[in-house]
This record gives C-alpha cells, sequence and structure tokens, in this order.
C-alpha cells in the first residue's frame, strides 16, 4: 500500500505541471514546467484589449512536455481590472519599457523586465488588440489588427516560425513603439518578440484563435507541445 502511494506521488510530479502562482508588488505571473525552452506569453498591457487577456488566462493552464511557459495574463492589472487602455493617473505601459520614469507604469515595466532577466525566454508573445484590420494607407493606431510586429532578431532568429505563421494569413510589420515592450526588449535584451495583434473586426473567439495559432506553432516549433 504505501509503495503504491509513493509510487502516484512520483507518477503525478512527473506528469503533471500545475501551474505556480508567482505575485510580485505590481504583477503576479503564472510558472509551468521547468528549464529550457521557455515561452513567455503577456496579455493585458492594455486592459481593454479583452481577447488577449482571456486567452493569457487560458494558456496558463496549458500542458507541455518541456520547458516552461511563464504567463503574464494581465500585465496592467488595475486597467484590467477597470477596462480601460491605461488609467488616468498611469502613463501607457507600452511605451515605458527602459524609459527610466519613475511613474507606476515604469514600475510595471521594470518587473516585467525582472521575470525576463530571471527565465530568459527564448521567445515572448505579447497579445494585443487593434480597431479594425490592417490598412497601410491609414492610422496605425487604430489599423493593424491581424498583423505581427517584430524587429529584425526575432526575423534572424526565428525564420521558418515566421514563415509559417505569416501563412496563417497574419500581415508581418516592422518598428514598433519606442518604449514598447516590443522594440526594447528586442533591442535592448536581444530576445525575440512577437507582438500578435487581432481585430476587433473579429469576435472576440475568432481573435481568441489567432493567438492561439501563434501559440500552438510557437510551442510546436521548440517541440514544446
Ligand atoms: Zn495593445
Amino acid at each position: 500500500m504505501i509503495k503504491k502511494i509513493l509510487f502516484i506521488l512520483i507518477f503525478n510530479s512527473i506528469i503533471c505541471y500545475p501551474n505556480e502562482k508567482v505575485s510580485l508588488s505590481e504583477i503576479d505571473y503564472f510558472k509551468t514546467g521547468r528549464g529550457k525552452p521557455v515561452v513567455m506569453v503577456i496579455g493585458g498591457i492594455h486592459g481593454d484589449e479583452i481577447s488577449g487577456i482571456e486567452k493569457a488566462r487560458e494558456f496558463k493552464e496549458y500542458k507541455i512536455s518541456k520547458g516552461t511557459l511563464v504567463i503574464i495574463p494581465e500585465a496592467n492589472k488595475e486597467a484590467v481590472r477597470n477596462g480601460n487602455r491605461t488609467e488616468y493617473y498611469m502613463q501607457d505601459l507600452n511605451r515605458s519599457f527602459f524609459q527610466n520614469n519613475n511613474d507606476k507604469s515604469s514600475k510595471k515595466a521594470q518587473e516585467i523586465i525582472k521575470v525576463i532577466e530571471q527565465y530568459k525566454p527564448n521567445i515572448i508573445l505579447d497579445c494585443h488588440e487593434s480597431y479594425y484590420n490592417y490598412d497601410e494607407n491609414k492610422d496605425p493606431n487604430f489599423y493593424i489588427g491581424n498583423t505581427l510586429i517584430f524587429q529584425q532578431n526575432t526575423m534572424d532568429e526565428y525564420p521558418e516560425l515566421i514563415f509559417s505563421l505569416l501563412e496563417e494569413g497574419f500581415i508581418p510589420l516592422q518598428g514598433a513603439e519606442k518604449g514598447s515592450l516590443n522594440r526594447e526588449v528586442s533591442e535592448k535584451m536581444n530576445i525575440s518578440v512577437i507582438t500578435i495583434e487581432s481585430s476587433r473586426e473579429d469576435t472576440v473567439e475568432v481573435r481568441k484563435e489567432k493567438y492561439e495559432t501563434v501559440f500552438k506553432k510557437t510551442l510546436k516549433y521548440l517541440k514544446m507541445e
């Protein structure tokens, strides 16, 4: 009897990877598995982009066969709670990375950077929503739906993955904004980042499928599924 129970305990510890919640002062993250490779998913840098937040919450329950998943479903908790892009007393979190400011958003950005330094992800997937489908002749603040944004380092490191994602219909964009996680982490830390911009012209369910496509292809490429 004792042997049997021991066996079950050992078996469970190998096969099941319950996620572990880690709470820092500004952000919470969820960690599943251990070792390399490491995939990090971020939702809620903008608190009103609900599909990425909901999908990141689902990803934290995902089972993997090797490596580590690090998920931050609500990067800006206050904005997520209130359904705002950014709170009135904060700067835009996605303009606050490596900007040496001393405000609330910069503190959140610095904590996210600390988690990135700790886990050194092979790739970061940052989930966002745009208002409308991509239109090169219109304002990129509103018309970048169904695009993937990445810098040259990500293209150099993951060309096959990128091409397989473009086959799914995403449009590739370069030139993320100064202070954005994408641009600053790519340039200053040389870590690959893909920002997924879904489109509010699609239903929430369709938007969530877009993140899932990128997530699953990334896990498959890194042999973590
Ligand atoms: Zn956004």
